[in-house]
């Protein structure tokens, strides 16, 4: 996974004429934590976990990013997620550098309270190295604000209260409103600037979605309310299609009390996997990493792919696709409203004010659609895709941030 980010890296990098060096400073992690949980479960076994947190890079600010809970998880998915976080962060302009971490853990399989006391684990061995000025954890895969609560309330035991040290928390425990949903919402948005690009609107255009989660359910909710039609979701248990477009609002219902879309009445049952090759104008991955690799890029009928996951496009597939003539809209931009909600939270939390809904998502809004913007404008500027002009302007940003906080021997031009 971490060769994949480097891959895209790489192509902006030569884009820019980058020299070695600096790539190496750009590519290369601040920190990499690795920590032993060994707890019990609640009768009595014994639970033996890795957690991970790779803080890649905080030229722009504190590292921020998320904290998944999966038994996937890995140094190779930590770093190369956290790798991603430090140019989404850049793209949205929020003053935020890049991390990701996790625990190799199935909360599934856990109950409430093995989650907390392995959450609380991971926290005190980390302890010393993160906090509101270093290290922002946030929710991500199988996390959420319950475990964002905990990780405050263990910091806060050593260090005060410290609500700044993560954002996605409980909005009566200095959450903040709209962050559930942002980057659903910001997803939305990238759509709606996607579809312009090709001179279409949201009304009446067709979306197949992977994934139900926090991203792709309220991304599912917020495209309909629009007059988007979901003809199709799948998650890993199976999909529901229905060629008049699903009532999502009755999904979510369904999908909170099954903890699958598979076996809505709403709609005709489907493999999930053939979710990929759905016919409809625009497929949106907001499951896991590599749902789009070489061997089903090729099915692929959207003409718009929006990238809601981290890493949903292998770069063998992001070939394929290109070749295709498929819009794709990168995860770094894509999904980077979650992490610019994030940033309000953080600000509020410093700040000890607290903003209206409203202006939480006029602010997202605006924030997103500049962000596209400049993407879009790089991309003709150098005649380039949408990833790798988000890459470039990324590492334009982080590099002059780092170059100006280090003399390197020679002066570097970043275009
Ligand atoms: N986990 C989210 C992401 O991948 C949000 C990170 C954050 O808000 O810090 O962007």
């Amino acid at each position: 996974m971490l060769e994949a980010s480097h891959r895209y890296f790489h192509r902006a990098a030569d884009l820019l004429d980058l020299a070695p060096k600096v790539r190496e400073v750009l590519l290369t992690p601040n920190r990499v934590i690795k920590v032993e949980i060994v707890d019990e479960t609640d009768d009595g076994k014994l639970m033996h976990y890795t957690g991970f947190r790779v803080q890649h890079n905080s030229a722009r600010g504190p590292c921020k990013g998320g904290l998944r809970y999966h038994p996937a998880m890995d140094e190779d998915h930590a770093t190369a997620l956290a790798n991603l976080m430090t140019w989404k962060t850049a793209i949205v302009d929020v003053p935020f550098g890049g991390a990701k971490g996790g625990i190799n853990c199935d909360p599934n399989e856990m109950s409430r309270f093995e989650i907390e006391r392995v959450t609380r684990r991971f926290v005190d061995r980390c302890k010393e190295v993160i906090g509101p000025t270093i290290d922002i954890p946030a929710p991500d895969v199988n996390t959420n604000a319950d475990v964002m609560a905990w990780i405050m309330d263990e910091y806060s035991r050593h260090y005060g209260f410290s609500p700044g040290i993560v954002t996605g928390k409980p909005l009566h425990l200095f959450g903040s409103d709209g962050r559930e949903e942002a980057t659903g919402r910001g997803v939305m948005y990238a759509l709606e600037e996607a579809l312009r690009d090709r001179g279409r609107e949201l009304s009446g255009s067709t979306v197949a979605l992977q994934g139900f989660g926090n991203v792709g359910s309220h991304a599912a909710r917020l495209i309909a309310e629009r007059g988007g039609k979901i003809v199709a979701v799948a998650d890993h248990k199976g999909g529901v299609s229905n060629e008049k477009g699903l009532d999502v609002p009755a999904l979510v219902t369904w999908a909170a009390e099954h903890r699958t879309v598979a076996g809505f009445a709403g709609g005709d049952a489907f493999s999930g996997s053939e979710i990929i090759a759905w016919p409809a104008d625009v497929l949106i991955p907001a499951a896991l990493e590599d749902a789009i690799d070489g061997t089903n890029a090729d099915q692929v009928r959207a003409q718009i792919v929006v990238e809601a996951a981290n890493a949903p496009t292998t770069p063998e597939a992001d070939t394929i696709l290109a070749r295709k003539g498929v819009l794709i809209v990168p995860d770094i931009l894509a999904n980077a409203g979650g992490v610019t909600v994030s940033y309000f939270e953080w600000a509020q939390n410093i700040q000890q004010f607290r903003w209206e809904l409203d202006r939480v998502n006029a602010e997202l809004e605006k924030s997103m659609r500049r962000a596209y913007a400049g993407v879009r404008e790089l991309a003709k500027e150098k005649s380039t895709d949408l990833r790798t002009a988000a890459f470039t302007l990324a590492i334009q940003r982080v590099g002059r941030a780092a170059l100006s906080r280090r003399s390197l021997r020679e002066n570097i031009d970043l275009g």
